[in-house]
């Protein structure tokens, strides 16, 4: 009876545990087959976005110190412009003076103002380097013709040269954006046009420098009948314009180039002046190599090289 009893107790507890066990088995299975490959992927999914936010963490770390960084060299840049604005003007002021002075024969001193014409050019880098061994300092006549390539080298940013002739203490001109002689010249409107497209350009290269002296395409002789009126506007907008005293001859054309005729013909018109205002042209290899002796020359008879700026009395206004 005892056993009786107790083995249907057991077959009872059996049961229940089958019954549990059958349940534990389905919540098993069911754990197996949904939850965790459920949980898995979404452990998956959280592993993803945590590396995802800690390589975001990352990268915002990083530009936050690339800003500063930023914020730091913006500063440092204003800085430096600021010293180099009131250097440049005083450098001005001083030319002024010495302009003054050799016209009321007070000083025997002479000034060359080199002019390069038609840039930028990739060929620029290396008027830039001979100033810098000659410590010389010019005025480079800028132009857009090319749309912002340098036609020496086409997948170049035109831009990225204003920086440089800036950078050397040399003065930036305006020659126009077009540099179509059809075009400019067909009326003050238009030329105003091609050097308001010309400025909004170099500033936008340069960081804010205003080219305030325009030299025209082919020179003032271009304008013709429009010469009064474009000069009028000028004025206007508060630009100066200049010719040259003195012709290189580097555009001569290529037969008859060469660099001891560029040599000759300035240190020629040299001797005639105290004075000048020299034109070469950015693309000319001839005067790269003709530049050395004639620097060299001008400077034992007394010349002085110096960037062209807007109170000179070489500048029309
Ligand atoms: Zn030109």
């Amino acid at each position: 009876m005892g056993e009786t009893k107790g083995t249907a107790r057991r077959i009872k507890i059996t049961n229940t545990m089958l019954a549990v066990l059958v349940v534990l088995a389905c919540i098993i299975l069911i754990t197996a087959g949904f939850i965790v490959p459920r949980f898995g992927k979404t452990f998956a999914a959280y592993r993803t976005a945590r590396a995802e936010y800690k390589a975001a963490e990352k990268e915002y770390t990083a530009a936050e110190r690339t800003n500063a960084a930023l914020a730091q060299k913006v500063k440092e840049m204003k800085q430096m412009k600021s010293e180099s604005d009131k250097l440049q003007k005083k450098v001005f002021s001083l030319a002024a003076k010495t302009e003054k002075d050799i016209q009321d024969g007070k000083s025997n001193k002479k000034i060359c103002y080199i002019t390069i014409d038609d840039g930028p050019y990739n060929r620029g880098k290396k008027f830039l380097e001979l100033f810098r061994q000659y410590d010389v300092k010019a005025t480079f006549f800028l132009t857009t013709a090319n749309g912002d390539k340098l036609p020496d080298q086409a997948d170049l940013s035109a831009k990225s040269m204003y920086p440089e002739y800036l950078k050397y203490g040399h003065t930036i001109g305006n020659h126009t954006y077009s540099h179509d002689y059809r075009s400019v010249y067909s009326g003050s409107k238009a030329f105003m046009k091609a050097v308001e497209k010309q400025e909004k350009f170099t500033e936008e290269a340069s960081g804010g420098y205003k080219a305030q002296i325009v030299r025209f395409p082919g020179g003032t002789g271009m304008a013709g009948s429009r010469l009064g009126a474009i000069q009028e506007s000028l004025r206007k907008e508060g630009y100066g314009w200049v010719d040259w005293t003195v012709d290189s001859g580097d555009s001569w054309g290529n037969d008859k180039v060469n660099a001891s005729l560029v040599k000759s013909n300035v240190l020629a018109a040299s001797k005639k002046q105290n004075i000048m205002v020299v034109l070469f042209h950015e693309w000319s290899q001839t005067t790269v190599d003709a530049l050395p002796e004639i620097i060299d020359s001008l400077r034992s008879s007394g010349y002085i090289f110096l960037p062209l700026f807007y109170d000179s009395v070489m500048v029309e206004k």
